[in-house]
């Protein structure tokens, strides 16, 4: 242990909190990566046929978490909602860099942020490959890089009308948890128990994001809220949407809520890194075999249409497929930003 007369230099931080683990995973990687920690850049071999995917994120203290929050759940998130990206555009992990700054070296804070950050590499043959660590106000920046075979990538762009709108998993827990923590809503011990790791450890669907290339026609992973999310998707592949508000995939947990709490937290609630994508119709079969090969519920919720014009770019049904009016549906979305033109 190094005492406080003996300060950690920066090499032998960075040796023992985050090459050392490094290390650990190097030994039989197949990723293409020549070198790793320990000189100016790492070295990746490309693979021909292949495009690589970048995708940056940055937690701050005090805007992304709390002064408080625990480090080691801190490490896993911080590389989970990276993974997430490349998830959504069906990329397979090379593996990542990390920018730190740490207000001072505290040696079980570190302890901690490695064991989450390296379970989550480990778990998803992700090799941390090199990075930055400064003094600063604590802020945790991750660029993770993955591999799609040219031209597999699943774009935002690329709904087609008529598409089906499917949803992963199910959403409004990490929304739910917020809620519990923030004392809105009395949740039982039990309750919160069930969900909060839906906050705290979101589950980057990669395995998915991969099986959905050449089935999914777009896709994102849903980090402010379902329907905010989707409609980057209807944006950018100039098409509408009918979503049908109770179809949305819920927990257990959430549907002892009220109806409103329910289709407000699963349209809306942020945080759950879910992956929403549309797909023809012709592929509803191929996607219940992913569905089951994966042991993960994908649960359509409605389809895309005809461009119509802004305003109603998204209208929300109910069970009848009758449109929710306005007022409902403002009343519904009204915490909600994306909104708020
Ligand atoms: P340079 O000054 O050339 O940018 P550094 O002294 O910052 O290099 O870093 C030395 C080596 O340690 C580099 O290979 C760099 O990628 C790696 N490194 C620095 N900080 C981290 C970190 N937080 N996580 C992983 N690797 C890091
Ligand atoms: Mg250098």
């Amino acid at each position: 242990m190094h005492s406080e007369s003996n300060p950690l230099g920066e090499f032998d931080l960075i040796q023992r909190f985050f090459k050392a683990g490094a290390d650990a995973m190097h030994s039989n990687n197949d990723k293409g990566i020549a070198l790793g920690i320990g000189d100016d850049c790492a070295l990746l071999w490309p693979v021909a046929g292949e495009e690589i995917a970048i995708t940056s994120d940055m937690l701050v203290e005090g805007r992304h978490f709390l002064p408080n929050a625990n480090p080691e759940l801190l490490g896993r998130k911080a590389l989970a909602v990276n993974l997430s990206d490349l998830a959504a555009m069906g990329a397979r992990p090379i593996g990542f860099t990390l920018a730190i700054a740490l207000p001072k070296i505290d040696t079980v804070w570190l302890d901690a942020f490695a064991r989450g950050l390296f379970a989550v590499a480990n778990q998803y043959s992700c090799p941390l490959i090199g990075g930055d660590t400064t003094a600063g106000p604590l802020t945790i920046s991750i660029t993770a890089l993955g591999n799609i075979p040219s031209g597999k990538a699943i774009r935002r762009s690329g709904a087609q009308v008529g598409d089906d709108i499917w949803v992963s998993g199910c959403v409004g827990d990490a929304r739910l948890t917020l809620a519990a923590l923030r004392y809105e809503i009395k949740l039982p011990e039990e309750d919160f128990k069930q969900i909060e790791s839906r906050m705290h450890t979101p589950t980057p669907r990669i395995e998915l994001g991969i099986k959905l290339r050449g089935v999914a026609n777009a896709a994102l992973d849903i980090s402010d809220g379902l329907l905010g999310d989707l409609q980057h998707i209807l944006k950018q592949s100039q098409v509408s949407a009918e979503v049908f508000l109770e179809q949305l995939p819920k927990s257990a947990t959430l549907q002892k809520q009220s109806e409103s709490i329910q289709n407000q937290f699963a349209a809306t609630g942020g945080d759950d890194y879910e992956i929403c994508f549309t797909a023809p119709l012709d592929k509803r079969s191929v996607i219940d075999q992913i569905s089951k090969e994966l042991n993960l519920p994908l649960t359509r919720i409605g389809s895309t249409t005809e461009k119509v014009d802004e305003a109603k770019r998204l209208r929300l049904l109910n069970k009848n497929g009758d449109l929710l009016d306005n007022a409902k549906t403002v009343e519904l979305l009204k915490s909600f930003d994306h909104f708020a033109k």
